[in-house]
């Protein structure tokens, strides 16, 4: 009787965890629609974004059918974020917040800076589309920012690093000596940088600016730990 109890009370948790389960990938899985993406906030927007870095990091990613994905956005896409970040192979977007096909616009340069081609891109995700949030994603241990704290000069990254410029300036003496190797100065380039091209993004662009004023966009510098995958909001 005992048995048969103690294997009914597990058959009921395991099936209840199954239907949980079940029911986190459906809701995870669905595409986003036009109509979803209106009735999406900021905030939800970025909450989706850090609960996909928790399940990452806990290895909990969900399995969706990514060919079903591809299908139900061939007629079109509502990506609620858009992602700056960096080439690093480390830093994928789409795996570090657990997102897949039609979740989120990405654009990625060295550094993760931007250019007038990349804030067009973002213009066209928040006011074509109705994105609703920009991450910019910057890194540690970023081989674009260790170069400018060099001062490199190699062909056409000489005129990439000159987009560090202002980041390297907000470093003082207190910082140490300007040198790649000094992990905390390198750290701090990459959060100011990353924190300046979000504002930046704001500056350069009256058509996203508009929509943060109106609270209809968000837009937030966060760090990814290439040591655990873990990602973490700056303020
Ligand atoms: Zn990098």
């Amino acid at each position: 009787m005992i048995t048969r109890r103690l294997f009914c009370g597990c058959l009921a948790g395991g099936l209840s965890l199954a239907a949980t389960a079940a029911h986190a990938q459906s809701t995870e899985c669905a595409v986003y629609t036009p109509d979803r993406l209106k009735s999406t906030t900021p905030d939800d927007a970025i909450a989706r974004l850090k609960a996909g870095n928790e399940r990452f990091t806990a290895g909990k990613m969900i399995n969706c059918d990514l060919m079903a994905q591809v299908k139900q956005t061939v007629s079109n896409q509502s990506p609620f974020a858009a992602i700056v970040g960096c080439i690093d192979s480390r830093v994928v977007p789409e795996l570090v917040f657990d997102q897949r096909i039609g979740d989120v616009f990405c654009a990625r340069v060295a550094g993760a800076i931007v250019n007038t081609d990349i804030i067009g891109s973002l213009e066209y995700s928040v006011k074509v589309v109705g994105t609703k949030a920009i991450v910019v994603l910057g890194h540690n241990f970023c081989g674009a920012i260790k170069a400018a704290v060099d001062d490199v000069k190699l062909g056409n990254i000489t005129a990439l690093l000159k987009n560090f410029q202002p980041a390297l300036a907000t470093l003082t003496k207190a910082d140490g000596h300007r040198d790649s190797h000094n992990d905390p100065l390198v750290q701090k380039v990459a959060e100011a940088s990353a924190r300046m091209t979000a504002v930046n993004i704001v500056k350069r662009s009256p058509i996203i600016k508009a929509l943060v004023d109106a609270k209809q966009v968000k837009i937030v510098a966060a760090m990814h730990d290439i040591k655990t995958g873990k990602v973490s909001w700056l303020t």
